[in-house]
């Protein structure tokens, strides 16, 4: 647990607004009360199975999101309490969030993971499927997820230049997304992107989420 580097950070962001979420998978509950200590309240988690006893363990009033992968089985195990899931790569996914939603008498509020990576293993929806699901019809139906921005993962490189362009080019999309379907919503506002080794880079393209494990919590 590296408080210097939270402290550090935490300053980092302030003058660009942007928010820290607190990657903390893999790690323990005493990790996360640490940092929860310090004032931190945002935390990110990959696993469903993980989330879960540690949401049971730990303060109330933290915000859990979920950043990865989510299978549509396993939405009804953080249903009752996720602040927000932020790996939606699907309509199928978000209308089973929806209907999770809707049981437990909550609105969840969901980011579209897109892909931006040049790489094949990332998750993520291409532009042309984020509109279809913005476009079709069963979307229109869903009352209790609240789409509130974008998500994605640039490439695993040391070539600056290029994360830069993924990153800029997911901003890009959001523009486009929020001046197509939500101009008049202002809870459309979220781009999550930047990770421990590229959270400058996303800063400096626009991030408003960034999601970061390793600094903060030491290597996994
Ligand atoms: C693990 C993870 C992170 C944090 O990665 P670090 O390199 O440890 O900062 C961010 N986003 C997602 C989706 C992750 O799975």
């Amino acid at each position: 647990m590296d408080l210097q580097s939270y402290k550090a950070i935490v300053q980092e962001l302030k003058p660009f607004g942007a928010q820290l979420v607190a990657v903390s998978k893999t790690k323990p509950v005493e990790d996360i009360m640490a940092l929860y200590e310090a004032g931190q309240r945002v935390f990110g988690e990959n696993r469903v199975q993980e989330l879960v006893p540690k949401y049971e363990a730990l303060p109330r009033d933290i915000k859990w999101h979920l950043i990865g992968h989510l299978q549509t089985n396993k939405v009804k195990y953080i249903a009752p309490f996720v602040s927000m899931v932020q790996s939606v790569d699907s309509l199928k996914l978000l209308a089973e969030i929806d209907r999770c939603a809707a049981k437990n008498s909550r609105t969840i509020d969901c980011l579209l993971q897109v892909y931006i990576a040049n790489e094949d293993t990332k998750f993520g929806m291409d532009a042309e499927e984020l509109y279809a699901l913005l476009d079709s019809a069963e979307y229109a139906t869903l009352k209790n997820v609240r789409v509130c921005g974008l998500m994605g993962m640039a490439t695993n490189t040391d070539d600056e230049t290029q994360i830069a362009a993924e990153f800029a080019s997911l901003h890009g999309l959001f523009t486009e997304v929020k001046q197509r379907y939500f101009a008049h919503a202002p809870h459309f506002k979220e781009i999550s992107m930047g990770m421990s080794s590229d959270y400058k880079i996303a800063l400096a393209q626009g991030a408003t989420l960034i999601r970061i494990g390793s600094l903060l919590f030491g290597a996994r």
